[in-house]
């Protein structure tokens, strides 16, 4: 199993808590994480701070803009 190296960087459209135990914060952020191929690895939501944290060292894809 390869250690995810990308990450989508989605917008979270409704209301959930983040994904980091200890946190209270609003999940305003899916991330959903790909292993060296490309695949889908596993996705997880959380807030603003934390999508920060979790993409440090990461090859981040923002899928947050849209065309509009
Ligand atoms: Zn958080």
């Amino acid at each position: 199993m390869s250690e995810p190296r990308e990450v989508e960087v989605w917008p979270c459209g409704y209301v959930a808590k983040c994904s980091v135990p200890w946190c209270r914060q609003r999940a305003t952020t899916i991330l959903r994480y790909l292993d060296s191929q490309g695949r889908f690895y596993r996705q997880t939501k959380v807030c603003e701070s934390h999508a920060r944290e979790l993409c440090a060292g990461m090859k981040v894809i923002d899928r947050k803009r849209r065309a509009e």
